[in-house]
């Protein structure tokens, strides 16, 4: 696509996906557009998939997985990869206006997002030369190899809220692994998705067919690209009660699946940690990107000698948060996503203000063009049962719940007492307490003294409700491959003639 992609507030928008020259779109159905979060202006008018082109990007990936060179070339596979990292950094404004344009976040939150994006894709390009296996002598005359391959086809389906971020987690390792993917984005983010893909896919050396994309509703395109026949692998980021339906449908040929899935992930601060850090982390633990993120700290548990001092604080930190374009680099407060998310998430604060004491004033003016704008101001919530929706379900906005708890164990009750098990943040100065806690949370990240701190080498992923698989790291690729033992026996008959097979003569 041109730089005419997408446009200010004021003038006519002009964003066509897929456009010219994006052939990896696969894309001829009836037209749909999404909005800016803020304005409520058009981003992107956006074409749908229909089921056979669905049909048509997954056989266009089988046919380049079995007909290219990529699956044994992981020279060509790092370069692609580390020359997609480079374009993404130097197109990084351009991409990050978009994105805030598309998705809401505020613009320092989006130009980390590309970044961030751009240093996941270096990652995993480093590791497209080094997929290993390894080797076993096994006997005097036998001998084993075992390697890792590619899965296949790889349906990457993704979400809006980190939407660059979120993709590239999945199919950089997918790639450098040296699978075929099509990509899902959600219908709410599609034209980043495809700017960001159009980086990767433009590239002289990507084989034709190894990235396709499809764009539409989930449950009609989505659903039919996790259910095809030929696709090998899904790997799905989205919410829980979706993944279980993803789930359901890729047993019926019995698929490869990696779910990264919802989270109500408790941030636990205990009297003797170093108070005024752990105020910044419980801030940046729920309102980053609104607290649209899947690992957002939205229970907060405070223990009781500190938790008046705390809360108060925190209350005020909240309330100073601004709200504004996000375009702003002055605001700290995004829009949601959609008049429908801002829906959902007030709703979640009425029961939190009739179940529970609301610490808040949430009812705050905004002006000028922000009137339109999707925003729900922070909402803190003391004084709820446990079992309240508001504590047990995945809110994805600006909305914490506050708790306090008098010991280890109670802590630890509290923590644990959700369906979920994504992540947890612990805030305390005793080291044999954080080990302690660290190990007895069942959680795919604990992060200790610190919050959302992210990192390409270091695996994420959830235990419970929140997922299965991992991302990230080196289990994020292993993760798109599959294992096989190439077995070699050099004796000169074969190990069980003249005598039939018997199981004394296996070995185990
Ligand atoms: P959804 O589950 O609604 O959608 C995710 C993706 O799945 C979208 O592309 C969507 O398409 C598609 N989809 C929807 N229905 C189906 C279906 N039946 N079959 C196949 N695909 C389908 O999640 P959201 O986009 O609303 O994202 C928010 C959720 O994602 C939160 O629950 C959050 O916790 C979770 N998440 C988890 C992360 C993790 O790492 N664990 C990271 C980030 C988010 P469409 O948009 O067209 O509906």
């Amino acid at each position: 696509m041109t730089d005419t992609n997408f446009v200010r507030p004021g003038r006519e928008p002009l964003a066509q996906v897929p456009g010219p020259g994006q052939r990896f779109v696969v894309a001829g159905g009836e037209t749909f557009s999404d909005t800016d979060p803020t304005t409520q202006e058009r981003v992107a008018t956006v074409r749908s998939s229909t089921p056979s082109d669905v049909d048509e990007a997954v056989q266009r990936a089988a046919h380049a997985f079995t007909t290219a060179r990529w699956r044994n070339d992981g020279a060509v596979r790092a370069r692609v990869l580390f020359h997609y990292a480079e374009r993404l950094r130097a197109d990084r404004d351009r991409l990050a206006e978009l994105l805030t344009r598309e998705q809401g976040k505020t613009i320092s939150e989006a130009r980390s997002e590309i970044l961030g994006s751009a240093e996941m894709v270096e990652y995993y390009a480093g590791l497209a030369r080094a997929v290993y296996g390894r080797s076993i002598a096994l006997g005097d005359d036998a001998h084993g190899v075992v390697v890792r391959e590619p899965v296949g086809v790889v349906a990457v389906v993704t979400p809006w809220n980190w939407p660059l971020t979120l993709l590239v987690r999945s199919l950089a390792p997918a790639l450098a692994a040296g699978n075929a993917c099509v990509v899902k984005p959600a219908s709410l983010t599609p034209a980043i998705t495809v700017e960001g893909l159009e980086l990767l896919a433009s590239d002289p050396e990507l084989p034709e067919g190894i990235l396709t994309c499809v764009l539409g509703p989930g449950d009609v395109v989505g659903a039919a690209l996790v259910s095809h026949p030929a696709v090998d692998m899904v790997a799905f980021t989205g919410e829980s009660t979706t993944g279980i339906d993803v789930m359901r449908r890729a047993a019926d040929d019995l698929r490869k699946v990696a779910l990264e899935l919802g989270g109500k992930s408790p941030n636990i601060v205990f009297a003797d940690a170093k108070l005024d850090k752990a105020l910044d982390g419980a801030v940046n633990a729920i309102f980053t990107t609104s607290g649209q993120i899947c690992t957002a700290g939205s229970r907060l548990l405070v223990e009781a000698p500190v938790y008046d001092e705390f809360v108060g604080r925190l209350v005020e930190r909240a309330q100073a948060l601004r709200m504004g374009d996000p375009l702003d680099p002055a605001t700290t407060l995004a829009p949601l996503v959609s008049a429908a998310q801002q829906r959902t998430v007030l709703e979640y604060v009425d029961i939190g203000r009739k179940e529970g004491s609301l610490l808040t004033d949430t009812d705050v003016p905004v002006e000028g063009i922000l009137e339109r704008a999707n925003f729900v101001a922070p909402a803190v919530i003391a004084d709820l049962p446990t079992d309240s929706r508001v504590v047990q379900e995945e809110v994805f906005g600006p909305v914490l719940t506050v708790h306090s708890f008098s010991d280890e164990a109670e802590a630890v009750r509290l923590a644990e007492d959700t369906p979920f098990g994504l992540a947890a943040g612990l805030w305390t100065s005793d080291l044999d307490r954080a080990w302690r806690i660290g190990r007895a949370l069942r959680a795919g990240t604990v992060w200790i003294n610190t919050y959302h701190h992210f990192y390409a080498e270091a695996e994420v992923g959830g235990f419970r409700r929140s997922g299965l698989g991992r991302q990230q790291g080196i289990e994020g690729l292993f993760e798109f491959t599959e294992t096989k033992h190439l077995n070699f026996d050099s004796k000169a008959t074969l190990w069980c003639a003249p005598a039939p097979i018997s199981p004394a003569r296996w070995r185990w």
